[in-house]
């Protein structure tokens, strides 16, 4: 008896790749990855999880449905508005436009009237002045860590850094600010107690070895009770010689009446820092990056220090954060500020189209900031079974899931995607999972 392996019949890797619709993909995915996937659906048929004769109609439909990057747009239904896992704050239209121009040739590095080289980064710096009259410079880094790392290795590096206990704070997943300051060969000299900590524990610590005075916001957690700390101003008045520098974290530049309590750099500066650093990527509403904003003689220092060019941000960075600050609406700012009565005239049009109730549901700020300051707001209340077929539909839904419930807040969902939303909620609910656009 003579049968043939189906194995054998499986079509060949040449033949697969001569395939019209396969030569199309590699336009569109390159070689490798298209490779890669033929190999992957004739892998498929080897195990006999698919015959032969449905290996080329996989393999297309796996093609067609491949992007160049894995990565996928989710709807952030949470209400939290800087949430690190959804890559923090979300670029407005103008840095995203600014990083498509950016993208190709630009003049970064280059005077266009006179053809010679010019200073890297200054349109960026020019926003940044212009938002913060109170810097007289500004330098534009990696991010908020690298921007610690550069000032503490400049003031510091061999020296003290002299900091409060109640701020030697973790921001993240093991993210240690006390253990990246100590990489840089600074010595932190730890000044007070947790909860309490007065002018003169800092001034017993300065002498010669202090490299800088080091004030962190502690962004994620509040100590309540008794508890005491020293301003920037009474530090100022009390330190003369010494830099004085803020790590604010939230990136506000100026205060914001819905965050009272939030520190932003305009009043650290009037209030004596000579240096603030910031993130880009939480309430200023732009890309990763750290902002060291301050006293022109102290950002010269940073500039010049070899270690400035191991943590300088790229073209692509620098245009989207002066369009950030330039351009149009930010959504960070959108969604924070967004009108409680317009979020639920949204929600009770959402809870309506899907069989819903809506019910009060108060928002974050997220990304460490602002923590217990709640952002009254409303949300559609679905069964928690949802929430992973939301998950995984298209587009990517990221709900709230609390109290047994998945929880839809609209408010930092942008208004021209809510019926893409309704529909990709009736579609879970309905159990059909057919993509939808
Ligand atoms: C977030 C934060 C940082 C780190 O900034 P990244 O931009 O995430 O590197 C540093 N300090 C404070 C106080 C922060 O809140």
């Amino acid at each position: 008896m003579t049968s043939v392996d189906p194995r054998r019949l499986i079509p060949r890797t040449d033949h697969l790749l001569g395939l019209p619709a396969v030569r199309a993909a590699q336009e569109r995915l390159g070689q490798d990855l298209v490779r890669a996937i033929v190999s992957d659906v004739q892998d498929l048929a080897r195990r006999g999880e698919l015959g032969p004769d449905e290996v080329e109609g996989v393999l297309t439909a796996r093609l067609a449905s491949r992007s160049p990057t894995l990565l996928r747009p989710v709807l952030n239904a949470t209400g939290v508005v800087i949430h690190t896992n959804l890559g923090r704050a979300p670029l407005s239209r103008a840095a995203v436009d600014a990083i498509v121009t950016a993208s190709g040739y630009v003049d970064v590095e280059l005077d266009l009237a006179t053809g010679i080289r010019s200073k890297r980064g200054t349109a960026a710096k020019g926003a940044l002045l212009r938002a913060c009259p109170a810097a007289e410079d500004a330098l534009v880094v990696n991010n908020g860590a690298a921007a610690l790392v550069l000032a503490t290795t400049v003031f510091a590096a061999g020296r003290e850094v002299v900091i409060s206990r109640g701020e030697l704070i973790e921001i993240g997943a093991g993210f240690r600010l006390p253990d990246l300051m100590a990489s840089t060969g600074a010595r932190l000299r730890e000044v007070g107690t947790t909860n309490r900590t007065h002018l003169a524990d800092y001034l017993d610590a300065i002498g010669p070895e202090t490299g800088c005075v080091l004030k962190v916001h502690p962004s994620n957690f509040r100590v309540e009770g008794f508890t005491s700390g020293v301003s920037l101003e009474e530090l100022r008045a009390a330190i003369q010689d010494v830099p004085l520098v803020a790590d604010l974290g939230s990136g506000l530049l100026v205060p914001d009446p819905v965050l009272p309590d939030e520190p932003d750099a305009t009043s650290a500066l009037a209030a004596g820092a000579d240096l603030v650093i910031a993130s880009g990527d939480k309430l200023l509403g732009g890309p990763q990056a750290g902002l060291l904003l301050g006293r022109a003689e102290l950002v010269s220092r940073l500039a010049r220090h070899p270690l400035a060019r191991a943590v300088r941000v790229d073209k692509l960075t620098l245009a989207a954060i002066e369009a950030t600050l330039s351009g149009g609406p930010v959504p960070v700012m959108q969604s924070l500020h967004a009108d409680a009565a317009v979020l639920r005239t949204r929600a009770e049009r959402l809870a309506a189209a899907v069989g819903a109730p809506v019910v009060a549901h108060d928002g974050r700020v997220g990304g460490g900031g602002a923590p217990g300051v709640p952002l009254h707001g409303w949300a559609v209340r679905l069964p928690a079974d949802l929430a992973e077929p939301l998950r995984r539909g298209d587009p990517a839904v990221l709900p709230r899931v609390h109290d047994g419930a998945c929880l839809i807040d609209l408010r930092c969902v942008p208004p021209e995607e809510d019926d893409r939303l309704t529909a990709a909620i009736q579609r879970v609910i309905t159990g059909d999972r057919t993509v939808g656009h």
